[in-house]
């Protein structure tokens, strides 16, 4: 089908990337989001390699390598001792590095690019209903009735492409709160470092660095501030709240040309930072399939992946959370090791960066 009229439903970092990726290459999408606005929240931070290749050709790469911050080093520590401080860049290949930038930026260059591009989203304009026959796909926003040849369904866990596609959204719910806090804190040591904290009965704190002074605070229980197991002088809170996790996969990423990307199709814990990025490398291989016309290999080539990476989210999930002594003893005896061996070192690294 030659220059086929696209609608991309939810403007966060998958559809952006679906909006990017297709406009540069000469489809200009219709892109809809119910927000009013622009995001102002920041969920994901960490940003892989792989996604900085497929964020290259458009500039946005750049402009988040402009801004962003590079992790140098994972800390980790529990009763008090740090248990290792392993390196996070590789120093061979400066290209494989990991970026840190609060999700909302990294939105606001995919959306910059966009623009620049001659695209436009029409924020506060909702997907209501879809159906699909063989004349098309008709949707419904704002009571209208339009008409498109494809439909990108990038509209995040509540997918309303996916339930009205009545695709099944197979998984469970994690027990428990989640909670997190975004902070200022004064002279907190190792400001450019991931820092985790292993607590005892499967508790967890991570400290991510956000800018220079800001840092995100990640617990696997409520008030994420109370869990850390160190001081930290708090300059300003700018949110706090507690969650709950999904694990979850879209049975089929594809009906005809009904396709769902990121969050719609998968979801998991923040453990391993993989969820956007994922959704980036989802919207950057529909939008070629979309240009190439080879959109029918889609769900054979992405739902491996996205399951590939629940399941290692999740194994990573387990270990780190686990009350059993001998886990417990196996995650200890390895950050360890970990701590003088350049083999091990290189292993964590390969997982972290997902080379
Ligand atoms: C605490 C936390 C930390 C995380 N950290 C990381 C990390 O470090 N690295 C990482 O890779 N991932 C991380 N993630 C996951 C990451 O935030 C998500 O995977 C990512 O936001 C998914 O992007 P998306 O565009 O698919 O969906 P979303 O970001 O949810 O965007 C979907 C958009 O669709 C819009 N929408 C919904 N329904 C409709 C409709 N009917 N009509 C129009 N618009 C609609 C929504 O308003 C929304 O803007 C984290 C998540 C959490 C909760």
């Amino acid at each position: 089908m030659t220059n086929p009229r696209v609608l991309i439903v939810g403007a966060g970092p998958t559809g952006l990337t679906a909006a990017v990726e297709l406009a540069r290459r000469g489809i200009m999408p219709v892109v809809i989001e119910k927000r009013k606005s622009v995001s102002h929240l920041s969920r994901a931070v960490g940003i892989l390699p792989r996604s900085m290749d497929i964020l290259g050709p458009s500039g946005v790469a750049k402009a988040i390598r402009a801004e962003a911050i590079t992790f140098r080093r994972a800390i980790f520590h529990t009763n008090g001792e740090q248990l290792a401080s392993l390196p996070l860049n590789s120093h061979k290949n400066r290209k494989n590095r990991l970026f840190g930038l609060p999700q909302n930026r990294t939105e606001l260059h995919l959306r910059n690019a966009f623009i620049a591009l001659g695209g436009k989203i029409n924020y506060g304009a909702e997907l209501l209903s879809l159906s699909q026959s063989d004349a098309g796909i008709s949707v419904s926003i704002l009571g209208k009735a339009f008409r498109f040849d494809t439909v990108i369904g990038a509209d995040g866990t509540n997918s309303t492409v996916r339930e009205t596609m009545r695709i099944p959204y197979n998984g469970y719910e994690l027990a428990g709160l989640w909670s997190i806090a975004d902070v200022d804190a004064v002279g907190w040591k190792a400001p450019r470092a991931f820092q985790g904290y292993i607590l005892d009965q499967g508790g967890v704190v991570v400290v991510v660095p956000l800018t220079k002074n800001r840092f995100r605070v990640i617990a696997n229980r409520p008030y994420a501030l109370a869990s850390l197991p160190v001081p930290m002088n708090i300059a300003k809170l700018y949110r706090a709240a507690n969650f709950t996790i999904s694990v979850r996969q879209a049975e089929t990423y594809q009906i005809g040309h009904v396709f769902l990307a990121g969050d719609a199709a998968h979801c998991h814990s923040p453990v391993g930072g993989r969820g956007m990025n994922l959704g980036v490398a989802d919207a950057a291989d529909l939008a070629e399939r979309i240009v190439n016309g080879t959109t029918d290999g889609y769900h054979a080539a992405r739902h491996p992946v996205g399951r590939a990476t629940i399941k290692q989210s999740e194994r990573a999930r387990r270990i780190i959370t686990s009350t059993h002594p001998a886990i417990r003893f196996f995650l200890r005896s390895f950050l360890q090791l970990a701590r003088h061996s350049p083999l091990l070192q290189r292993r964590f690294l390969k997982n972290a960066l997902d080379l």
